[in-house]
């Protein structure tokens, strides 16, 4: 589990950049949302963003899957965040990867100013590749906590988020009706299933 270094920062001016990551169903949301509560509890000056795209469940809160919501502010555009993000002195942002390629500019602008961010977002996409602006926002972080959902089709720990479909957008927004987590070797044998001919490199 993750420890806050300091939930008080000694330094006014400086923040510092936070980032979980995973597949789906792995816990990401919820993790977030312990850690934001952790900071309201701090009494703390807490803003929280999702992108305008995600609206599987409601357009103003962040509802993880086990339920447990969150006031949110839904924005279009990275760079709306930081306006509304300078003035906070914690800043979260849920589903990430579908932000645009300020994203990692904007988070570590704040942070610089003083700002703890808190990201979470998807690391690969449905093909296991990076997701958007995760890579640089990986890089760019303290703190990385990467974690992990269980193989549906063995029950071995799963980083992959594998799509029922054969739809091939990258952003096809859906639940355990379109995903579901896999292992390496799971899903590489779906993959397989999927298109025999081209394999996934
Ligand atoms: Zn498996």
């Amino acid at each position: 589990m993750f420890i806050e270094p300091h939930i008080r920062k000694s330094n006014a001016k400086t923040g510092w950049i936070e980032v979980i990551c995973g597949s789906m169903f792995s816990g990401k949301t919820e993790e977030l949302i312990r850690r934001i509560k952790r900071a309201r509890i701090a009494n703390q000056k807490v803003e929280l963003f999702k992108p305008a795209v995600d609206i599987r469940y409601d357009t103003e809160k962040i509802v993880s899957h086990d339920e447990n919501a969150i006031l949110s502010k839904p924005v279009v555009n990275s760079r709306d965040i930081y306006e509304t993000g300078v003035e906070s002195e914690v800043v979260g942002i849920d589903e990430a990867q579908f932000f645009d390629m300020d994203l990692p500019l904007i988070c570590e602008r704040l942070a610089n100013e003083g700002v703890r961010v808190i990201i979470a977002g998807l690391d690969m996409d449905y093909l296991g590749k990076p997701f958007g602006p995760m890579p640089q926002l990986l890089s760019l972080a303290e703190y990385v906590t990467k974690v992990h959902a269980i193989c549906q089709c063995c029950g071995n720990i799963a980083v992959f988020s594998y799509r029922k479909s054969t739809m091939t957008k990258q952003v096809l927004l859906g639940e355990k009706d379109v995903y579901e987590p896999r292992c390496r070797t799971c899903f590489l044998q779906g993959m397989e299933e999927k298109s025999p001919d081209k394999g996934i490199l």
